[in-house]
């Protein structure tokens, strides 16, 4: 009897007819004498819906207010799930985040969980009731609804998974698994058995939203057991996420493809080439909280270089008016700028020991005519930023040079 942790996204929960679904699969679980939590999220759209709705309100609406609204999406669904788990004569109740508790900073759309009072949850579980937990919602020290981010509902499943101590968190998606890239895109692609922790960390930063990232920094520091499986069909393992690498039973040297069109890319022109200059651009756009992904600084001539970074595309309109002035005063010659950009990354452990992957991705790219604006490298992954237009070119034939569509031997 193990205590299990499921999480249901939005497509397992669109209608009222996959809510029936999902509570039959749950009563399957709980008549194998499981102990359960559920974690939903809003149905399909609706957390798009209330974005919606609330820009026709206010151009740049209220983060305060917004979270008290797109957190209602997720409150629907906890309710229509408990009560369809009744009718299958099972003993099942909702909560809010806020009701749980669980305890977030106040960075209202993006707030952190910073605790989970877990205690009400299992004396219901002592009772024998499944558990319906909103995903994607906490509440603050001083009691404001707050939201976790696009794709939350997956940190909320692995955070109570962390807190109650699980045995293992279930992700049901509309996916059978962690594939070696988006199979929307390439259809090829394939299921992976396993990912080790590390690689999955880095394709859910470099742009593969099946697990919101803090979920999987949640999963790595509590150690939580992370599947993630088809809510669709009644078989299979899905995949599972790894600590050790040779756990891994799949030895290839690239697990996968991730890819992103969230950033845009600024270079500014004849800067003058000498100490402080970077952090005379970055500094401001840092004070003014906005990441900065990639750079580079080309190598000066005649005392002058260019230097380039990428920032969110949410950021872009606000990063090009900071630099203005910044730009005056270090009188450099001008800007050029674009948000048509995608960054492409391959991942795998496997490049520690493997030379040559950057070369083979590079020539792959050449071969398609693809120019490479930007590139980053770390131990485990390359990313490279090109022209938005050939986005799906690239991953395509990039997944076709490493084999991806192919077990490793
Ligand atoms: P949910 O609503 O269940 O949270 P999401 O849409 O957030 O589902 O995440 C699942 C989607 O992630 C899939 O439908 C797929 O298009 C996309 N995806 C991107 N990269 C991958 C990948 N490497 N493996 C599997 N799915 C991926
Ligand atoms: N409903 C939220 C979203 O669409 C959270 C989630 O589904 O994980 O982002
Ligand atoms: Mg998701």
């Amino acid at each position: 009897m193990a205590l299990i942790v499921q999480k249901y996204g939005g497509t397992s929960v669109s209608s009222p007819e996959r809510i029936k679904n999902v509570a039959r699969r749950i009563a399957r679980w709980k008549a194998q004498g499981h102990r359960l939590v559920v974690v939903v999220s809003a149905m399909a759209g609706e957390t798009n819906r209330l974005l919606a709705l609330a820009r026709e309100v206010q151009n740049h609406p209220h983060p305060r207010e917004l979270d008290v609204m797109v957190s209602t999406g997720e409150q629907v669904t906890i309710a229509l799930m408990s009560m369809a788990l009744m009718d299958l004569g099972l003993k099942a109740r909702s909560y809010t985040g806020g009701q749980v508790k669980i305890l977030t900073d106040s960075a209202h759309t993006r707030a952190r969980i910073m605790s989970i009072d877990e205690e009400r949850l299992r004396a219901d579980l002592a009772d024998d009731h499944v558990v319906v937990v909103a995903g994607f919602q906490g509440v603050d020290e001083a009691g404001n609804i707050t939201t976790l981010g696009r794709g939350g509902s997956d940190t909320t499943g692995v955070a109570l998974a962390a807190a109650l101590k699980a045995d293992e968190c279930q992700i049901y998606t509309d996916v059978d698994g962690v594939y070696t890239t988006d199979p929307r895109i390439v259809p090829e692609a394939r299921r992976l058995r396993t990912i080790t922790f590390e690689e999955m960390l880095e394709m859910a930063s470099l742009g593969s939203k099946v697990l919101q990232i803090r979920s999987v920094e949640f999963a790595g520091k509590y150690k939580v057991k992370l599947r993630v499986l088809s809510s669709f069909e009644e078989e299979g393992d899905g995949t599972l996420i790894t600590f050790e690498e040779d756990e891994n039973m799949e030895q290839a040297i690239i697990s996968g493809i991730a890819f992103n069109r969230d950033e845009a890319k600024i270079t500014i022109l004849g800067v003058p080439d000498r100490p402080g200059i970077a952090y005379q651009i970055l500094g401001p756009i840092g004070d003014a909280n906005m990441d900065v992904d990639m750079i580079v600084q080309n190598v000066g001539h005649d005392g002058m270089t260019d230097f380039s970074f990428t920032v969110h595309r949410n950021d872009y309109q606000k990063a090009l008016e900071i630099l203005k002035p910044v730009i005056e005063h270090i009188k450099a010659r001008g800007v050029v700028s674009g948000d048509k950009i995608a960054k492409v990354s391959v991942v795998g452990v496997g490049m520690r020991s493997h030379a040559g992957i950057a070369s083979a991705m590079f020539r792959t790219l050449a071969e398609e005519g693809i120019n490479i604006e930007m590139i980053s490298t770390s131990e485990i992954k390359i990313s490279v930023v090109i022209d938005e237009k050939y986005l799906e070119l690239a991953v395509r034939m990039l997944h076709k040079a490493f084999a991806l569509d192919q077990q490793p031997a």
